[in-house]
């Protein structure tokens, strides 16, 4: 008998298990047991030859009529040309240099054959080009396994056909003993949940959808709750630290800021300000997502709890995605705080703090400085990148950390950040986001979070519409594009025109990835064939371009990962000034930026953006008292996946909308990384999409058996799903959206 901890070299073939374990990275028989099929044909799928289409790939039952092999005509090496019958009709067959292949196809044998079906020569004759056969050999036993009223369709590769996995994961079950189960018998009860061995044996061997569809869901469950525990149990660590407590203080910086803010706060970010408050008052971290809409007002809300803190005596680091977006809100903190933030400076009020920026492309001194008044904590607030705090910095007393626009931000960052502050203690931690979550992956990728959200946006926002400017079919539209940008020119506004890449002397070559650079990484791939394979358009192509011919006379600034940082700041700075019209730039603009008199949004080659980066991007304008326009453009055809994305984002400006629609656009292995690319990996079965309230129960579930039994002793079998999943690649899914 055989259990799932033994090798599989223990239960099958030494041959097999050899295959198995070098193309699907399957040990054990319990990791075989988890490759489970990715769907079931009906026995009516292994095609008749009469019904074969060219371009199908396909398997057929039949008997070798004949096989020959002769050297090739034009080539050196040798063809082998077979003939089978199914009954019906025949089909032929091709191999190249298989020259023994006529001494094991021979005629009267059965086989199971499959591959790709192709014309060819003048009648255009349908074949099988070099197909895997499976020898049946009037083998009852095997002629039987394949003509079930279903066969299990596994993930496969070129060396390993399905039909080999069936067989094995027969053989396995041959000598099965039944495995334990992990989740507890009441889980099981309460949610009717079938029994580990059972859901097994019907999720390979049923022949009936019902059954493996019972099967699936209890397998899901496994899954589900192996990335639940690991949530609960990091949210119940992080939650049981020691934090810094930052009471609020009567007289201090926060309410010198409320009396000074020009305007009054929205009830949403009232709300979540109190609720910030009290949590920053605890004994143990705050750790909290902050969604919003992007214009929605989270800055200031982050402000506030960052002065909380300042006002107990600790300090507050602010982390941005972008040397442009740090030093834009280290800015605008400066701004709002006026003499509040000039500790040291004349003419500074009694108990001011400072502001510090740290970013790569400072000058040497100036970071040494910035540098030195955190570490001393002359510096109450610290704004810099992520890529920078995160390994260098050194503070005298971290009170919060602040995460913006974050969506490139995974569990594992932020632990790193948690373990920043001095004395065991952790620091309180929110983390902002304009990219609208959905529940599902709210319960996973930020699972170690609780969430709260702004819903309205500060009053007296103008709208924004979005329009698909089709060029492929349109091209005349480009030029009304360039007019209309002239036009808001004309009128004072400002526009943003938005490429997917740099581009410049080196156009053939990879812009570098850099600090900055992180974020241009378009929908790409997939696309490609959908302009012609064609360079994506360049801000440096383009704005030479356009200084040329629409928009001569105009002010058009470059702005894009490659320019230093000093450079990408001080064009920020001008174009916030208004002393720029138009910016090209590249994605550099998706986060954060805010000018509220820029107007138009431009976004070339659109296709090539996600759908949340183009709501990103679209939320850059309609920020002031002007209505905004976004304009997609694109020559990618109606009904292609790019052009279906565009109508999706001009449909609706709904942000958590979107996300839902996103989810439903995009393949669900994109929304988790790599994991279903067939490689072995914690999710299977389960999917964000269509599994949310599987989800939710296993949130619950898991919730309440971690605070009962943390270490999960109790448990041990939950223990080993929940560190199975964790061994997986460090649980990629949980790093990234
Ligand atoms: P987010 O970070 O959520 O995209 P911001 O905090 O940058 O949004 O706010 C966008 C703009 O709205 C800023 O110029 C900010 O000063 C302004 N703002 C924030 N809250 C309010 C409010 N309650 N009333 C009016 N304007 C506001
Ligand atoms: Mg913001």
């Amino acid at each position: 008998m055989a259990g799932v901890d033994d090798p599989l070299d223990r239960v099958i073939g030494a041959k097999s298990a050899t295959l198995i374990a070098e193309q699907l990275d399957v040990r054990t028989v319990g990791d075989l047991l988890r490759h489970y099929p990715r769907r079931y044909a009906d026995q009516g799928q292994l095609t008749p030859i009469a019904s074969l289409t060219p371009g199908e790939d396909v398997t057929v039952v039949a008997e070798i009529r004949s096989c020959s092999s002769r050297p090739m005509q034009q080539k050196k090496g040798t063809i082998q040309q077979a003939v089978i019958f199914d009954g019906t009709r025949t089909l032929n067959l091709t191999f190249f240099n298989q020259h023994r292949l006529p001494r094991v196809l021979l005629p009267g044998r059965q086989a199971l054959f499959a591959g790709r079906v192709t014309r060819y020569g003048k009648a255009r004759t349908l074949q099988l080009t070099h197909p895997r056969y499976q020898l049946l050999d009037g083998d009852a036993d095997k002629l039987a396994e394949f003509s079930r009223a279903l066969i299990p369709v596994y993930p496969a590769t070129k060396d390993l056909p399905s039909w080999t996995i069936q067989l094995c994961v027969r053989q396995v079950f041959d000598l099965l003993d039944d495995p334990e189960d992990p989740l507890p018998a009441e889980l099981r009860s309460q949610h009717r949940l079938l029994e580990l061995g059972a859901a097994l044996r019907a999720v390979h061997r049923s022949d009936d959808r019902a059954a493996i569809a019972t099967a699936q869901r209890r397998l899901k469950w496994d899954e589900a709750m192996a990335v639940q525990l690991t949530l609960a149990r990091r949210r119940q660590e992080a939650a049981s630290r020691p934090a810094p407590a930052c009471p609020p203080r009567d007289g201090g910086l926060a309410a010198a800021f409320d009396a000074a803010l020009p305007f009054t706060l929205t009830a949403g970010q009232r709300e979540v300000g109190e609720l910030l408050a009290v949590e920053l008052a605890g004994e143990h971290p705050m750790n909290r997502l902050l969604q919003g809409e992007v214009g929605s007002g989270k800055t200031v809300v982050a402000l506030r709890a960052m002065l909380q803190v300042v006002d107990a005596g600790r300090q507050a680091v602010l982390l941005a995605p972008t040397e442009v977006l740090a030093a834009q809100h280290a800015r605008s903190l400066r701004a709002m705080l006026g003499e509040h933030g000039r500790a040291g400076e004349l003419g500074s009020a009694e108990q001011a703090t400072r502001i510090a920026l740290l970013t790569g492309s400072l000058p040497a001194r100036a970071r040494k400085q910035a540098l030195l008044d955190a570490a001393s904590g002359a510096a109450g607030i610290v704004v810099g990148t992520h890529a920078l705090i995160q390994d260098r910095v050194s503070f005298a007393d971290l009170g919060m950390v602040v995460v913006d626009e974050q969506h490139r931000f995974g569990v594992e960052q932020r632990d790193a950040l948690r373990a920043r502050a001095v004395d065991d203690t952790s620091p309180h931690v929110l983390v902002m986001t304009a990219t609208p979550i959905p529940r599902t992956v709210a319960m996973t990728v930020y699972g170690d979070l609780e969430v709260s959200a702004l819903h309205e946006l500060p009053s007296g926002r103008a709208p924004i519409s979005t329009t698909v400017v089709p060029v492929g079919d349109k091209p005349g539209w480009l030029q009304r594009v360039w007019r209309r940008i002239a036009e808001e020119v004309a009128g004072g506004r400002q526009a943003y025109v938005v490429c997917p890449r740099i581009g410049g002397e080196d156009a053939a070559s990879e812009d570098p990835p850099g600090e900055d650079t992180a974020g241009e990484d378009p929908a790409g791939e997939d696309e490609a064939g959908e302009d012609g394979g064609r360079a994506p358009l360049a801000v440096l192509d383009l704005i030479s371009q356009l200084a040329e011919g629409p928009l001569a006379g105009l002010r058009l600034v470059a702005l894009h990962g490659r320019l230093p940082g000093n450079d990408k700041d001080a064009v920020m700075r001008s174009f916030t000034a208004g002393e720029i019209d138009v910016l090209v730039a590249t994605t550099v603009v998706e986060v954060g930026v805010d000018v509220p008199n820029a107007t138009v949004m431009v976004i070339m080659d659109a296709q090539r953006f996600g759908v949340s980066q183009l709501h990103q991007l679209r939320g850059r304008v309609g920020r002031g008292a002007h209505p905004g326009l976004c304009l997609l453009v694109t020559d990618s055809p109606e009904g292609t996946a790019g052009r279906e994305r565009l109508d999706a984002v001009a449909a609706t400006t709904d942000g958590f909308e979107l996300a839902q629609r996103d989810l439903e656009l995009r393949r669900e292995g994109d929304v988790l990384g790599a994991v279903q690319s067939g490689r072995r990996s914690g999710l299977k079965l389960l999917s964000l999409l269509r599994d949310a309230d599987l989800i939710g129960q296993a949130r619950q579930a898991a919730q309440q058996l971690v605070e009962t039994d943390p270490d999960l002793t109790a448990h041990p079998g939950l223990a080993r799903l929940a560190a199975d999943l964790l061994d997986d690649q460090r649980a990629q899914f949980l790093e990234k959206v």
